[in-house]
């Protein structure tokens, strides 16, 4: 009911630095295009395939997505006609595709510089997840304003209004199935609320492997279709608190990508993961106070900044079933050298808010298990691999009847995937095309 407003994050939404490089991806994109040629005034052509690639990849995933929601015997007529003209990009690794339109090393590892949107190096990751994600950024960046509780907050009168409610704190503990149908789900806590659907929404590695009851898995097959997917990577976050309001301590609204000067980003990333000492593959900097108009007449005089780099849950995996809060002093100890080593990336950027830190928390992988139950504290469900985009099976319908799934898995990571996810969820339930009303 557009009660949700966003503000806008200015002319450079991200900033990729490149050791002592920087390189700013600018609204709009002609703009953006401007941008990169002066930058790299050799590789015009390059970068106009480039923008033109972006184009035709996110053209085609409409009627991908579309092919997940419509009935199966439809799907049978149609499908291939919908989906082939995807693959085409889908079936690209990001670097494949880069790779053939220049050999510049520099201008690759730029174009591919938001990976952390979507937690795959190019090498790795399918070339319609970076389009996806790139083509949106083409728009500009925008923040929700009063926070990302206002996504909640707004959207709460709004499912009341069509009769519905949100639970909090409400573990659902089992799905229901009799006969091969959805009936409803058994709580933590005991309660059981019947329901004619049931949608999950929780992952489909959580949903398979941790919610369904097992004859159910077994009959189906379930686990065989969780063997062809993979967890995306896990992350740490640092979130700081800081005295100053964001103006005083001179806080851009620009999210900065922060990347060593030595090796493409997939030889970045797995150096570490074969040493966790050597330099992060990647540091996110992003600046909420700076980018939410309402910041300071709610927190005035104060300010925020989150920076988020990758980890391997296998690092915090012993302690993986402690508790919250109560992990021990090894767990804090490691918790304090990588909130210091991320410190020391922001004070090389941002050296005006060193002693400014009023507080600061990091969150570990296994904060990601604890409050939203991704068993590998994974930070975008699955991985968004060439292949992740060929499973038939990551669709709303599945074959227990009633029983539907929704949420990144099916469609991608992102708050947008996630709410077109509820789209193409409704029209697999309703048969109807829920599209053409939006
Ligand atoms: C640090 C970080 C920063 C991000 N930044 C951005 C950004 O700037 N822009 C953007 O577009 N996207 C961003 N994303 C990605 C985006 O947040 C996700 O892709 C999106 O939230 C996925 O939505 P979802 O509803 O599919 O899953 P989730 O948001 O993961 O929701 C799943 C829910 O299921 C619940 N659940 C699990 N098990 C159970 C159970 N047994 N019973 C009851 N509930 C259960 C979990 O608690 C959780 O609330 C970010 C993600 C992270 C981790």
């Amino acid at each position: 009911d557009s009660k949700l407003k966003w503000a806008d994050m200015g002319n450079v939404y991200d900033r990729i630095i490149i050791g002592d490089q920087q390189f700013d991806f600018v609204k709009g994109v002609k703009n953006f295009k401007k941008q990169m040629v002066s930058y790299f005034p050799e590789e015009e052509q390059a970068i106009d395939t480039y923008i033109n690639l972006v184009f035709k990849a996110v053209k085609t995933s409409k009627n991908y997505y579309i092919s997940k929601a419509i009935s199966p015997f439809l799907n049978a007529i149609i499908g291939k006609f919908l989906k082939t003209p995807f693959y085409k990009f889908s079936d690209k690794t990001t670097d494949e595709v880069l790779r053939s339109l220049t050999k510049n090393e520099t201008l690759i590892k730029v174009l591919s510089g938001q990976y952390g949107d979507y937690g795959l190096p190019p090498k790795q990751s399918s070339f319609s997840m970076h389009a996806s994600v790139a083509r949106h950024y083409f728009d500009g960046g925008n923040f929700p304003i009063g926070g990302s509780s206002q996504i909640v907050k707004t959207i709460d009168p709004v499912i009341a209004a069509s009769g519905g409610t949100i639970l909090v704190s409400a573990e659902v503990d089992e799905i229901i199935i009799d006969r091969n149908t959805a009936v409803g789900v058994k709580m933590k806590n005991g309660k059981v609320f019947k329901a004619k659907n049931i949608v999950s929404n929780a992952g489909i590695m959580t949903t398979y492997n941790t919610l369904l009851p097992t004859t159910t898995v077994i009959k189906h097959r379930l686990k065989e279709q969780l063997k062809k997917v993979k967890p995306s990577v896990a992350h740490v976050s640092l979130y700081i608190g800081l005295e100053g309001s964001p103006e005083e301590l001179q806080l851009p609204k620009t999210n900065y990508w922060i990347y060593p000067a030595e090796g493409d980003h997939d030889t970045c990333v797995q150096r570490y993961l074969d040493d966790l000492s050597q330099p992060f593959p990647m540091v996110y900097l992003s600046f909420p106070s700076a980018k939410d108009p309402d910041w300071s007449n709610r927190y005035p005089g104060k300010s925020s900044i989150d920076i988020i780099t990758l980890m391997p849950f296998e690092t915090f995996q012993k302690w993986s079933d402690t508790s919250w809060k109560k992990r021990g002093d090894e767990y804090e100890t490691i918790k304090e050298d990588i909130a210091q080593r991320l410190l020391k990336e922001l004070y090389k950027q941002l050296p005006q808010v060193e002693g400014k830190i009023h507080c600061y928390e990091l969150s570990t992988p296994v904060t990601t298990k604890h409050f939203i139950n991704y068993k590998n504290g994974e930070v975008y469900g699955l991985d968004h691999s060439p292949s992740r985009f060929r499973q038939s099976f990551l669709t709303p319908r599945t074959p227990i009847k009633n029983f539907y799934l929704t949420g990144q898995d099916i469609v991608t990571a992102g708050v947008g995937g996630a709410l077109f996810s509820g789209v193409l969820t409704t029209m697999a339930m309703t048969g109807k095309n829920v599209l053409k009303d939006l």
